[in-house]
């Protein structure tokens, strides 16, 4: 027990909206978005921050958020590009310190919602979201496969 949200996340002891598993990460929707499926991507073995993280776990969660932000401009969210960001450090505003990357879903010309967003940061119709990026998902899986 190490008192870690996202570990008990990982564990299933805390609720969450996932939309994405494999061996070394896990991906669900931020509980406070900034923009509609602002995701985080975290390794599931626990590291505290850049120093602390496993580069092949680096490589990992890069990955995932890689493909999270392809899947999101295809899914019906329909997004036009994406800011991935890790915030490294209580000097670069890191809260929660499980090494996490944020996937903020951008569109054309939303600045005024993005700013709004920073503001209100409202989690709304999150089982209707994290369905869409699944989607996305599958929609990615099925062009690559063919
Ligand atoms: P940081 O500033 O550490 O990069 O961001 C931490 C992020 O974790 C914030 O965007 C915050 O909304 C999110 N967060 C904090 N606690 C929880 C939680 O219990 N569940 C989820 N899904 N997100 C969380
Ligand atoms: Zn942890």
């Amino acid at each position: 027990m190490n008192n870690c949200v996202f570990c008990a996340i990982v564990d299933g002891d805390a609720p969450s909206v996932p939309v994405y598993d494999d061996d070394d990460v896990v991906a669900f929707l931020d509980i406070r978005p900034i923009t509609r499926g602002h995701l985080l991507v975290i390794p599931k073995r626990h590291s505290q921050d850049l120093e602390t993280l496993d580069p092949h776990l680096g490589g990992a969660l890069f990955a995932a958020g890689q493909r999270l932000s392809r899947a999101i401009r295809r899914s019906d969210l329909r997004s036009d590009g994406a800011n991935l960001v890790l915030n490294d450090g209580k000097a670069a505003f890191q809260t929660v310190f499980h090494t996490h990357l944020h996937v903020v879903p951008r569109w054309t010309g939303d600045t005024l919602r993005f700013v709004t967003g920073f503001v209100t940061r409202r989690l709304k119709n999150p089982e209707a979201t994290a369905s869409a990026i699944r989607t996305g998902l599958t929609r990615l899986d099925e062009e690559e496969s063919t």
